[in-house]
């Protein structure tokens, strides 16, 4: 086990013998099977690239799950991550550091936040939820006792643990678990006239008041799937008037994933809406994990008391540096613009290949997904790796696509070509069906 114990550079770690299989075989032996065999085991990354324990190099389109802002092994990310480390590494939360102070700031300013909104800081994207979930039940009844119900929306993904869970509506992620906190509805995604009715006064004299909608702008995991326009509008409309948060879980769509800082900010998603809490992480840390919650206005910032949340790693200077250190280059190398112009080239690449098995190309920025005139993304995803292209499956007909925001025209262009060799499925083929 020397070879674990010991200081292993990542180009050592490509050299060895022990290669894709036999890494595969020993994680097969250590490693929990929660996410099924690794489909490669990677040594290194630079850029959009990454290489596997064989020596062979991939086009990553999926970023970690848009996570890697800035690609791998950016310099700058990099050096701010060692800078601090070798500075002031971590420190509990009874102490402030100048990089949390900055970052919250930083996120404030971004999110173009009212006075009075504060930031708390998380490690995940479900901590996040948690975080923003606790911050619903302090939402108050005319008798002072927590309102209890909070709508979510079909197909929404918020996270595994058991609050964030409660709030994710897949049956098969859930049931496993239950009971699951409570108070939790369901609404069919898009629909305004569901939208409409839990917030009537008949719904309101048989369930209670509403403490919460929880909802993403653009659906991730469920397949890249936009909220109608005009939906956000509405929930914030009946949110206020029902005393009730709008909580937008931007864990995904957030920090320029979608060509603006967050998905709401853009008139086509959020028609303008403030809303009362929005939480992200993949991004945010440009691979360090991290999380936050944004609490826009005095109500909302003030909904968890002293001692009534915590966390030991969360606002860790070397994560809020490692957040100040992608923003900073997200604004000095103007990637929005870079995700908004190779965003769009992207996708009409992708549909001027003119496979026949694409049958459109959906989402926002470098949030993307196509999807297939077949259930076959399963299948596409396995041709892609063996092709040196890394994707997702995310519903049986649709191919996630992630990537770097940093991704060239040229890096666009050799993904889209990829598409484009894709032939008709065999039509007697019956593809297993995976995530
Ligand atoms: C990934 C994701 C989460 C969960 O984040 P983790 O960091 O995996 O805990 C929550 N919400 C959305 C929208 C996500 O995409």
């Amino acid at each position: 086990m020397s070879d674990i114990l010991e200081p292993m550079t990542t180009t050592e770690a490509a050299g060895t013998d022990l290669g894709v299989a036999g890494w595969t075989e020993r994680y097969s032996h250590a490693v929990m099977d929660t996410f099924g065999p690794p489909q490669r085991v990677l040594v290194r990354g630079e850029g959009a690239y990454v290489w596997d324990a064989d020596g062979r190099r991939y086009l990553d389109l999926l970023a970690g799950i848009a996570v890697n802002a800035l690609g791998h092994a950016h310099p700058t990310l990099t050096a701010a991550i060692s800078a601090q480390l070798g500075t002031l590494g971590h420190v509990s939360n009874f102490f402030g550091t100048p990089t949390q102070i900055g970052l919250a700031e930083t996120l404030l300013r971004l999110a173009q936040a009212p006075e009075g909104s504060r930031v708390f800081f998380a490690n995940s994207g479900t901590e996040a939820n948690e975080a923003a979930f606790k911050m619903t039940r302090r939402v108050l009844d005319a008798d002072g006792r927590p309102r209890t119900r909070v709508l979510a929306l079909e197909g929404g993904f918020h996270g595994r643990s058991m609050g964030a869970l409660a709030l994710t509506s897949k049956a098969a992620y859930r049931e496993p678990f239950e009971p699951l906190p409570g108070g939790v509805e369901f609404l069919p995604f898009g629909d305004t006239a569901a939208l409409e009715a839990a917030f009537a006064p008949a719904a309101v004299a048989e369930r209670g008041p509403v403490a919460a909608l929880v909802a993403e702008p653009l659906q991730g995991e469920a397949g890249v799937r936009p909220l109608p326009p005009g939906y956000l509008a509405l929930a914030r409309r009946l949110t206020v008037d029902a005393g009730a948060l709008l909580v937008l879980d931007e864990v995904q769509t957030g920090m320029g994933r979608t060509g603006s800082w967050f998905a709401f900010q853009q008139p086509e998603v959020g028609g303008g809406v403030v809303p009362d809490v929005v939480t992200l992480a993949k991004g945010l840390g440009g691979g360090f994990p991290v999380g936050a919650v944004v609490a826009f206005g005095e109500r909302a910032a003030a909904l968890l008391g002293r001692g009534q949340h915590g966390t030991t790693f969360g606002g860790n200077p070397v994560a809020a540096a490692a957040a100040l250190a992608t923003i900073g280059v997200i604004e000095r190398d103007g990637v929005l613009e870079n995700v908004r112009r190779v965003g769009a080239l992207l996708r009409d690449e992708i549909l001027a290949a003119g496979s026949p098995l694409v049958r459109e190309v959906r989402g926002r920025g470098l949030l993307l997904a196509v999807g297939l005139t077949a259930p076959v993304a399963a299948d596409v995803a396995a041709r892609a790796l063996e092709a040196g292209f890394i994707v997702n499956p995310v519903a049986p007909d649709a191919i996630r696509l992630a990537p770097p925001l940093v991704l060239t025209a040229d890096q666009a262009r050799e993904a889209a070509a990829f598409f484009g060799s894709l032939p008709m499925p065999d039509p007697t083929d019956t593809p297993e069906e995976r995530r």
